[in-house]
């Protein structure tokens, strides 16, 4: 059967056919459709049940996943890179416990930041848990390796890593898929539960193993065929290409070059393969990769030091940001293509919140209440709001990860900061805020957590917020005076109102909280819509 799918489709397409049980995930560009596809199948009754609610953050969606993977089913986690940090706990011990079902990781980086912080490369975690990491160069790779993920998974005992960029997530091309999913699995417990006990008699072991099993996870790499290698007829000149960077080379490269091509889209990389690149003659090899050096590092160990290694460490790529089908063409030797019309006629747009945000009024009241103090400190988080940080507003001060705003804003009150604030989203305080407002109450920190409550995980589409309807309670039970949790409703009408309440818990010496309460705009469009149509 052909399908147009995007990238992100193509995976859940691949897991659904491939027989998954759950699929655990927080939103996060470029990773978010991929959940979401999976659970419009579920609705709609075009696959069986599968687990897919929103995770709080993706250190749970991990553990719930190997908690699945436990049983012997199959499982898949998905997060943008960055989402990698948060679950890295439980995704590293995940490589020691080995898996029972399958269970697959799907990270989905943004190089050039897109939508991101920064641009780290999650294949350096796969190498860091010493795990099999899988790049599809395409959107039928991507389907079909969902199934081969699964098996290699279950075969070899442990997690695998599924890597694609903003690019591979967000393009769209013919997908030909099975006409019969798998069936799911049984469920089934571990031969050895002593596997998932990582004490450390138990732990030292399976590291061993896990040593053990890397000439065997090399092997795959060597001999599964999704690492491709073709010998050119001028092999003294190689390429090492991998993921989607194959698709840049493959725009340009015309045959009568002659190189020899090594595509790599299987970790381990596949020393034999690189191995008969060099014995076929390459004297030097342009490692062409999408994300950091990962590749042009690593490759420096294993060939003679004779052959010269080009890529992004020499500048013959571009050191950061993605690659473009100019910078492929210059890297080989190619003059770039006429100038692309869109930049010379397309007005650049900075982003900014929406019209009738109820995060504007938020922003408005909270700058008038702020200038009346000496030197205000505005600590933001990760969400629409965000926006904040840019005109007309110019409200916060700092946005770093998930959840630091309100540790940040307690660092700055104890070296003495005041007004010290937080202003995060309800999704993000259910993520990694709670935590932080945790140490908040126990040091009776001089802390204004401003939660701006829009109901949803607004800035990745709308999905559900963990935390919606039970914020209040949350912030109770972590111990915030019941007095000094605020409710307002961010609307030009209650801007007097609003202000007071700041003022007041500005001037109140402890942790409070303000929740400004209005749903986004967008999602009461949809819910409205919903409601019309019955
Ligand atoms: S998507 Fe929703 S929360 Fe985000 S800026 Fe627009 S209205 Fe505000």
């Amino acid at each position: 059967m052909k399908h147009l799918l995007l990238g992100d489709e193509a995976i859940a397409q691949g897991a659904i056919d491939a027989g998954l049980s759950g699929v655990y995930a927080y939103p996060g560009t470029p990773s978010t459709e991929v959940t979401e596809y999976i659970q419009h199948s579920v609705i709609s009754h075009q696959c069986s049940a599968i687990q897919c609610r929103w995770a709080t953050n993706e250190k749970t969606a991990m553990e719930a996943a190997l908690g699945m993977s436990y049983m012997g089913k199959r499982a898949l986690v998905c997060m943008k890179h960055v989402g990698m940090n948060v679950c890295a706990d439980a995704f590293m011990n995940a490589a020691i416990t080995g898996v029972n079902g399958g269970l697959i990781v799907l990270a989905a980086d943004d190089p050039s930041m897109h939508s991101s912080q920064n641009e780290q490369d999650s294949r350096f975690y796969a190498k860091f848990a010493m795990i099999p990491c899988l790049e599809p160069s395409n959107q039928q790779e991507a389907y079909d390796m969902m199934a081969y993920g699964f098996e290699l998974s279950e075969q070899m005992k442990t997690p695998i890593l599924l890597r694609v960029t903003t690019r591979m997530a967000h393009s769209r091309a013919v997908v030909n898929t099975v006409e019969k999913p798998r069936p799911q699995n049984e469920m089934s417990m571990p031969k050895d539960v002593n596997h998932f006990i990582l004490l450390p008699a138990f732990a030292k072991r399976n590291y061993a193993e896990l040593v053990a099993a890397q000439p065997s996870f090399v092997a795959h790499s060597e001999a599964d065929g999704h690492n491709v290698y073709t010998r050119g007829a001028k092999p003294e000149k190689a390429i090492v290409t991998t993921g989607i960077a194959y698709n840049y080379l493959m725009e340009s490269y015309d045959a009568s070059m002659g190189r020899s091509i090594l595509r790599v889209t299987q970790y381990p990389l596949p020393a034999a393969l690189i191995a008969q690149l060099v014995k076929d003659g390459a004297k030097e090899i342009l490692v062409i990769e999408e994300g950091q050096p990962v590749v042009e590092e690593l490759i420096r160990g294993m060939v003679p030091s004779d052959v010269v290694i080009k890529g992004r460490l020499t500048g013959d790529l571009p050191r950061m940001g993605e690659l473009t089908p100019d910078s492929v063409r210059k890297a080989i030797g190619l003059d770039p293509l006429p100038e692309h019309a869109p930049e010379a006629i397309v007005v650049g747009r900075p982003p900014a919140l929406c019209q009738g945000c109820g995060h504007r009024d938020m922003y408005a009241a909270l700058n008038e209440v702020a200038r009346e103090y000496a030197a205000p400190r505005i600590f933001g988080d990760i969400g629409c709001y965000t926006l904040g940080a840019l005109s007309p507003f110019h409200a916060i001060h700092a946005c770093v990860e998930m959840g630091a705003s309100v540790t940040m804003a307690k660092g700055a009150a104890d070296a003495g900061q005041h007004p010290a604030i937080a202003v995060i989203g309800d999704s993000t305080f259910t993520h990694s805020g709670m935590t932080g407002l945790l140490d908040c109450v126990n040091a009776n920190a001089n802390v204004v957590v401003l939660i701006s409550d829009n109901l949803t995980t607004g800035m990745t589409g709308g999905q559900d917020s963990a935390g919606t309807g039970r914020l209040e309670q949350i912030c109770y039970g972590l111990g915030v005076p019941q007095e000094h949790v605020r409710v307002v409703v961010p609307l030009p009408k209650n801007m007097e109102e609003i202000k007071n309440v700041l003022r007041e818990e500005i001037d109140y010496n402890g942790t409070s909280v303000v929740i400004a309460r209005r749903e986004c705009i967008q999602t009461l469009k949809r819910h409205l819509k919903a409601a019309k149509r019955g």
